[in-house]
C-alpha cells in the first residue's frame, strides 16, 4: 500500500498598480510592450526600485496565515536564460523570504480540519510571455516585472481533495485580503504541483515530481491522479528508480498523461546569488502595523455568521468560501433580509439563475434589490412562489421589487374575510368531498387548501387558507 505525499508551490499576482521594480503599471492587456521601461526591459544601466505596496501586501499575507515575518528581508538573483526574460536571471528571494513558517487550516465536511504548513512565501518578479504563431514566437513584455507572491507548502498533502481544500482556502485568503485577483484562467493564480509516493508507514520522502501550471482545480485533480499511477506502475512493475527521477513535467488534458518537460535543475545550476543592486527590503513599524491590521478572514466570518445568525455549519461554509457571496450576503442583511432567507435566495434561486458566465458582481440583480425580495417573503406580503416569479422578472428587466410586485399581481391575500369568501365558494363546489371530511377522510384538508390557492392564483396566504378551512370545516 502506499501513501501519496503533496507540496504545492502557488504563484500569485498581486495586484499592484505599478510592478515591482519600476513604474510601469501592471495592466498587460494592453498594446504587447507597451508597458515597458528600460527597468523591465532590462536594459543596461538602468536599476531596481522596490515598490513598498508589494511588502505591504505581502506582510498582510504573513499575518493571515500566522507567519513569521521578517522585517528585514533580501533579494537574490537566480540565472537562467529564456527569451521571455530579457535580463536572463529572475529577482527572487532565496535565502531570507519575507515570510516564513506559516500554516492554514483546511476544512473537510463532516466539520474536523488539518493544519497544512507553509513553509515560506516570497517576493519575485514574473517574466513575459512568449507568443507562438505558426512558424515564428513573438515576446511580449507587459508582464515583465510584475510582482509574485510565491507561496510554498510543506509536503503535507495526502490526496487531491486536500490538494483542492487547500487551494480553494488559499484562494479565498488572498480574494478577502484584496492583494490578488487570484483568477486561475488569467494566469494571476498558478500552482505547481509536486508529487511523490512512498510505501505507507515509510516516515521518508521518495522522489518528487513537479508539474507545472495546470489552470483548473478540475485538471490539478486529474493531473495528480496520472502521476501518482505512473509511479506506482513503476513501483511495482520494479522500475521506479530508472523511471521516475526528479523532474518538471506538463499535464497533458487530452490525452491525460504527464510528460517529461526538463530535467529538475538544482538550485546550483541556477547560480543563485545576493541581488547586488537592490537594497534590503525593510518593513519599518508603521508599515508592519497596517499590514498587520487585516480584514476579516473566511474562517472568523464563518464562526461569526454561525453564531450571530444561527446558521449551520454548513451553510456558513457556503456563504463565506467566496468573497463575493460573503459580501453580496452582508448587503442583504444591511437592508434588513433574514438571515435564514437570505441563505436560500442567495445561494440556491440567485446563483441558480446565473447562467452564460454572470457572476454576483455582474448578477442583473443586486443585493440590495434581492435583500427587498426576501424582506417581502420574510413578511409574507408575497410568498416563496410568487417570489421566484418576481427573481425570473428582475433577472430579465430592469425594474424593482415592489413595481413588479404590483405588476404582475403577486400582493398576498392575507385578509381573511377575502379568504373566506373563497374558502365558501370551494367548499359549496365540493359537497361530496365535504361529507367526506367531516366523516373523518382528514387528508382532503390538502385538496381543499390546493383549490383555494389555485382559485387566488397562488396570491392567498397558504397559512391563512389552512386555518379558514380547519375552522370552516370543524
Ligand atoms: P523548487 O523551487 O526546486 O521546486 P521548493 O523548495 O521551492 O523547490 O519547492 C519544493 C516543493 O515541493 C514544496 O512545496 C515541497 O513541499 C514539495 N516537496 C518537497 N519534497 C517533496 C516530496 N518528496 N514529495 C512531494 N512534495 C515534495
Ligand atoms: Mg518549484
Ligand atoms: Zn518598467
Amino acid at each position: 500500500m502506499f501513501e501519496v505525499v503533496i507540496g504545492l508551490e502557488v504563484h500569485v499576482q498581486l495586484n499592484t498598480k505599478t510592478k515591482l521594480f519600476c513604474s510601469c503599471p501592471t495592466s498587460f492587456n494592453h498594446t504587447q510592450n507597451s508597458n515597458t521601461c528600460p527597468t523591465c526591459l532590462a536594459l543596461p544601466g538602468a536599476l531596481p526600485v522596490l515598490n513598498r505596496e508589494v511588502l505591504h501586501k505581502a506582510t498582510m499575507f504573513g499575518t493571515a496565515i500566522d507567519a513569521t515575518i521578517n522585517r528585514t528581508s533580501f533579494f537574490d538573483r537566480k540565472s537562467y536564460f529564456y527569451p521571455d526574460s530579457p535580463s536572463a536571471y529572475q529577482i527572487t528571494q532565496l535565502y531570507t523570504p519575507v515570510v516564513e513558517h506559516g500554516k492554514l487550516e483546511i476544512d473537510f465536511d463532516d466539520g474536523t480540519q488539518k493544519t497544512i504548513r507553509i513553509n515560506r512565501a516570497h517576493i519575485e518578479a514574473d517574466a513575459g510571455k512568449n507568443i507562438h504563431e505558426g512558424d515564428i514566437s513573438k515576446v511580449d513584455l507587459n508582464r515583465a516585472g510584475t510582482p509574485l507572491l510565491e507561496i510554498v507548502s510543506e509536503p503535507d498533502m495526502r490526496n487531491e481533495d486536500e490538494v483542492v481544500r487547500y487551494l480553494k482556502k488559499l484562494h479565498s485568503i488572498v480574494r478577502y485580503l484584496d492583494i490578488s485577483d487570484a483568477n486561475m484562467q488569467e494566469g494571476s493564480f498558478r500552482v505547481d504541483v509536486n508529487v511523490s509516493i512512498r510505501p505507507k508507514g515509510d516516515e521518508k520522502l521518495y522522489t518528487r515530481v513537479e508539474i507545472k501550471n495546470i489552470n483548473s482545480f478540475r485538471f490539478i485533480q486529474q493531473a495528480i491522479e496520472v502521476e501518482v499511477e505512473r509511479q506506482i506502475d513503476a513501483w511495482e512493475d520494479g522500475v521506479y528508480e530508472q523511471e521516475i527521477f526528479q523532474e518538471t513535467r506538463l499535464f497533458d488534458q487530452l490525452k491525460q498523461e504527464t510528460r517529461s518537460m526538463r530535467g529538475k535543475e538544482e538550485a546550483a545550476d541556477y547560480r543563485y546569488f545576493p541581488e547586488p543592486d537592490l537594497l534590503k527590503a525593510v518593513i519599518d513599524d508603521e508599515m508592519f502595523d497596517s499590514a498587520s491590521d487585516i480584514p476579516e478572514l473566511p474562517d472568523a466570518k464563518r464562526e461569526r455568521f454561525i453564531s450571530e445568525y444561527g446558521m449551520s455549519a454548513y451553510n456558513a461554509s457556503v456563504i463565506t468560501a467566496n468573497l463575493e457571496m460573503a459580501k453580496y450576503f452582508e448587503k442583504m442583511i444591511d437592508e434588513g433580509a433574514s438571515a435564514k432567507n437570505s441563505v436560500t435566495w442567495l445561494s440556491v434561486e440567485l446563483q441558480g439563475r446565473l447562467k452564460n458566465s454572470l457572476t454576483l458582481e455582474t448578477s442583473p440583480v443586486d443585493a440590495a434589490t434581492l435583500g427587498t425580495l426576501v424582506k417581502r417573503i420574510d413578511d409574507k406580503t408575497i410568498s416563496g412562489k410568487a417570489a421566484k416569479d418576481v427573481l425570473d422578472y428582475l433577472m430579465q428587466n430592469d425594474s424593482d421589487v415592489d413595481s413588479v410586485i404590483d405588476k404582475l399581481g403577486l400582493k398576498q391575500v392575507s385578509d381573511t374575510g377575502a379568504i373566506e369568501k373563497m374558502v365558501d365558494e370551494i367548499l359549496d363546489a365540493n359537497p361530496d368531498k365535504v361529507q367526506q371530511y367531516r366523516a373523518g377522510k382528514e387528508k382532503l384538508l390538502g385538496f381543499f387548501v390546493g383549490q383555494v390557492m389555485k382559485a387566488s392564483k397562488g396570491s392567498a396566504n397558504p397559512q391563512a387558507v389552512n386555518e379558514v378551512i380547519k375552522s370552516k370545516l370543524a
